[in-house]
């Protein structure tokens, strides 16, 4: 039996709204990885969506400072592979307080797993994603918002493309996060329904609530010339953040 570490505020809207000055940093490391803003992103493609969130999800870890590789819930070598693969190799510098959230790292074991045995894709791209999302999972907003995602949408569209068992299984719109612990109490004994049966739960609102947020990387408030062109994505990179590239 496992207690959940803290999958209440995980169903509950964001603790807090994202600082502006955090978004913008975020969405500085973005910029950097990908060459345009993240609201600016194309994504019709499933080789960009899946760069879209691999980026989404470095950046938004990369300002909370600490290990990158723990942040995101991959190895040094792994990190180092899909940086080269999907970004050319460049460097990310933490930035932030340095101060790393407490997590249980069976827990993310566990939620990983489960995760594996979804897998609907090939190559490594899920296999990273497995481990991202169940590190980030950890966290205690949306998991939409905690991978750095512009709205819950991309998080279906992920779990849809790199999941898609679990995508099928979900067929009452709940919440990720609290789905995703639904499936490990079925498979693992972990405690989180008081009732069997979803309608007669006090939890309800949690578990099927609408999951409204922000994005802690695309900013709300878009700068005017965000979208157009390279001047703008050097002006952008010169206020916000300064990053070296390997070779
Ligand atoms: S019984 Fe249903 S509504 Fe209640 S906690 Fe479990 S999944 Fe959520």
């Amino acid at each position: 039996m496992h207690a959940f570490l803290d999958i209440e505020t995980g169903g509950v809207a964001s603790a807090e709204p994202e600082s502006a000055r955090n978004v913008r940093d975020a969405a500085g490391v973005y910029l950097h990885l990908t060459g345009v803003l993240p609201e600016a992103a194309n994504i019709d493609g499933d080789a960009s969506f899946d760069r879209h969130i691999l980026a989404s999800i470095l950046s938004l870890a990369s300002i909370e400072g600490g290990n990158l590789a723990a942040q995101t819930g991959l190895t040094e070598a792994d990190l180092g592979d899909l940086l080269s693969h999907y970004f050319a190799a460049r460097r990310i510098e933490p930035s932030g307080d340095g101060v790393e959230n407490h997590v249980d790292a069976d827990e993310i074991e566990i939620v990983r797993d489960l995760l594996l045995a979804n897998r609907s894709s090939e190559g490594d791209c899920g296999r990273w994603l497995a481990g991202m999302i169940a590190r980030r999972a950890m966290e205690p907003n949306h998991l939409w918002e905690d991978l750095g995602l512009r709205e819950r949408s991309e998080l279906t569209r992920l779990i849809a493309r790199h999941f898609a068992p679990l995508a099928r299984r979900n067929d009452k719109n709940m919440r990720w996060k609290r789905f995703i612990y639904r499936m490990m109490c079925e498979n693992d004994g972990f405690v989180m329904c008081s009732t069997p049966v979803c309608t007669n739960c006090a939890d309800y609102e949690l578990c099927y609530g609408v999951e409204t947020g922000s994005s802690r990387v695309a900013p709300v408030a878009q700068p005017s010339a965000a979208t157009t062109g390279t001047d703008s994505v050097s002006s952008f990179e010169q206020s916000y953040v300064e990053f070296s590239t390997i070779a």
